[in-house]
């Protein structure tokens, strides 16, 4: 389901990855020089976890043999969007129209809704660079998401955790396509690019 290599390098992949030490499949990971940050990542044949640094010229292929495993932090701890925000949105909301019925030309309709979500800014190997915040969602769609905040944030992924009916917490993957300016709000658009490996 990861979909984050940079290109498909079909000729050094096989170099370039190393193999799951319980189930011998081919990961796109190396280890982390001394120093540098990792994530844990989650095997997606046994399970296993390995902290390591994500090896984007692994071919797309292997790249779907792991996810990242849960980001746990409190999220209890994080403040809700400002007041300004929730008031923005809800404005943004009110003069769309319809946009989103009919008319809509991508094949997954967005459905505007404005929650507050945990938000964990990561950097392009799938690494938290910045502390878990709540931002606001403005749109979701099957294929991705629309968040608000107040700041500019340099994330090339944002690890956002979605409500479930059930309280589960479940977090998904999206990588940032675009940041725009709105009512002096930042806007960051994301395609799911994959989810995190369920909270052990
Ligand atoms: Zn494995």
């Amino acid at each position: 389901m990861l979909a984050v290599a940079s290109h498909d390098n079909s000729t050094g992949a096989a170099e370039a990855a190393i193999r799951c030490r319980v189930c011998d499949r081919l990961l796109p990971l190396r280890a982390g020089k001394p120093g540098e940050p990792v994530t844990t990542w989650v095997c997606n044949g046994c399970g296993a976890t390995q902290p390591a640094v994500l090896d984007k010229d692994c071919s797309l292929e292997i790249c779907q043999n792991v996810r990242p495993a849960f980001f746990d932090f409190d999220r209890h701890k994080l403040s809700p969007p400002p007041n300004i925000v929730v008031e923005a949105v809800r404005s943004l909301m009110e003069t769309q129209t319809t946009p989103f019925q009919g008319t809509e030309r991508r094949p997954r309709p967005r459905t505007p809704i404005a929650i507050a979500v945990p938000t964990l800014p990561l950097d392009g190997r799938l690494r938290p660079i910045h502390d878990p915040l709540m931002m606001l969602t403005r749109n979701i769609s099957c294929g991705g998401i629309a968040l608000i905040h107040t700041q500019p944030l340099i994330a090339e992924y944002l690890a956002v955790e979605l409500p479930m009916p059930d309280k589960r917490r479940f977090q998904v993957v999206a990588e940032v396509l675009r940041v725009r300016l709105v009512d002096s709000l930042y806007e960051y658009g994301g395609r799911f690019v994959t989810k995190t490996a369920d909270r052990c």
